[in-house]
C-alpha cells in the first residue's frame, strides 16, 4: 500500500483510500473515521500559520509568521511547522521525550509549553529525516513540491459533503 501525505506533509494517508484508480479523489464519506477526521483537520490547519512562529510573534506580527509546512500528532492534538521549526519539533520529539506522548492528549500542549520556555534544537541539529507520530503509519519521506495542492483537492469536494461532516468553511481563509 503506497502512503502519501496532501497538503502538508507528516500525515500520510492510503493512497487507494484517498483516490480511485482515476486518481479522482474519493468522497470523505467512503473514507474510514481516522482518515476523514485527519483530512477535515488539514483542511483546516493547511492554512494555518507555523505554531512556534505564532508563539514567536503572535497575532500583533502576523505577517512574520510563516505558513504551516508539516503536520505532527492527531486530529486536534496536532502541532504545525514551518520548514524552519520543524527541527525544534524533531529534537523535542525525539531527544526531550516528545515520542513518549504520541497518541496523547498533551501532545501539542507539550510541545507549544516546551517551546515557549525557550526549548530549541541545537544549531546544526540534523532534523529533515522525517519522525512518525502515528503508530499506524510507516514513513516515506514526500518532497513538499510533490504534494498535492490541499486547495485542487477541496475544490473537488462537494459542499453537501462538507456540511454533513460539519466543516466550518469559515475557519478556512482561502
Ligand atoms: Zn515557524
Amino acid at each position: 500500500m503506497t502512503k502519501v501525505s496532501i497538503g502538508l506533509r507528516g500525515w500520510r494517508f492510503d493512497e487507494s483510500e484517498l483516490f480511485d484508480a482515476n486518481g479522482e479523489f474519493r468522497p470523505l464519506t467512503e473514507m474510514s473515521p481516522d482518515t476523514r477526521d485527519r483530512i477535515a483537520r488539514l483542511m483546516v490547519v493547511v492554512n494555518d500559520p507555523c505554531d512556534c512562529c505564532w508563539l514567536q510573534h503572535g497575532e500583533s506580527d502576523k505577517q512574520r509568521c510563516r505558513s504551516a509546512q508539516v503536520v505532527y500528532g492527531e486530529p486536534l492534538h496536532e502541532v504545525v511547522l514551518c520548514n524552519q521549526h520543524e527541527s525544534d519539533f524533531l529534537y523535542w520529539f525525539r531527544e526531550e521525550d516528545g515520542n513518549l506522548l504520541t497518541g496523547e492528549r498533551t501532545f501539542d500542549s507539550a510541545f507549544h509549553q516546551w517551546f515557549a520556555d525557550g526549548g530549541r534544537a541545537p544549531d546544526g541539529y540534523g532534523g529533515l529525516e522525517h519522525v512518525d507520530t502515528d503508530p499506524e503509519t510507516v514513513p516515506t519521506p514526500t518532497p513538499a513540491e510533490e504534494l498535492p495542492s490541499m486547495d485542487e483537492k477541496l475544490a473537488e469536494l462537494d459542499e453537501e459533503t462538507l456540511t454533513e461532516l460539519d466543516v466550518n468553511l469559515d475557519d478556512l481563509d482561502i
